[in-house]
């Protein structure tokens, strides 16, 4: 028997320029075309600007942000992450404005010594032909 693989993003029709861009290892943020703002995830509403008409639409970032928080997952509830506990999820702030957070798994392992505030990257796991989901790595200090 072999475990169940990892389940691979659906995109709809909201979602599928975030999730071709990150086919090609490029992250991009929702941006209000109102305000300017970006929020993760896009809401009908614009979070900043309370625009109802926000027409979002997804840009290029930089992928890199400091260490928020994060939490070790030691315990899968999803089939096809048993291979892949431990793993650490890190709840990171982009850079590109204040209060832009975004959790994604670190690649660094486990064991990788954190400390809040901590510098990271964006990098991409694939997991199919033309699927890959956004991750983070530690930026060597
Ligand atoms: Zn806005």
């Amino acid at each position: 028997m072999t475990a169940p693989s990892r389940p691979v993003p659906v995109p709809d029709e909201t979602s599928a320029p975030y999730w071709e861009a990150a086919a090609g290892h490029v992250l991009t943020v929702a941006r209000c075309s109102r305000c300017g703002s970006f929020s993760i995830p896009p809401d009908v509403v614009c979070q900043h600007c309370h625009s109802t008409d926000p027409d979002f639409a997804f840009e290029p970032v930089s992928g890199r942000g400091a260490i928020r928080s994060w939490t070790v997952v030691r315990q899968s509830f999803l089939p096809g992450f048993t291979d892949d506990v431990p793993f650490v999820l890190v709840d990171v702030e982009l850079d590109e404005q204040a209060d832009l957070r975004m959790i994604g798994r670190l690649v660094d392992g486990p064991a990788a010594a954190l400390r809040l505030g901590d510098r990271v990257v964006v990098t991409f796991e694939d997991l199919a032909p033309g699927v890959a989901v956004p991750a983070f790595g530690l930026e060597p200090s």
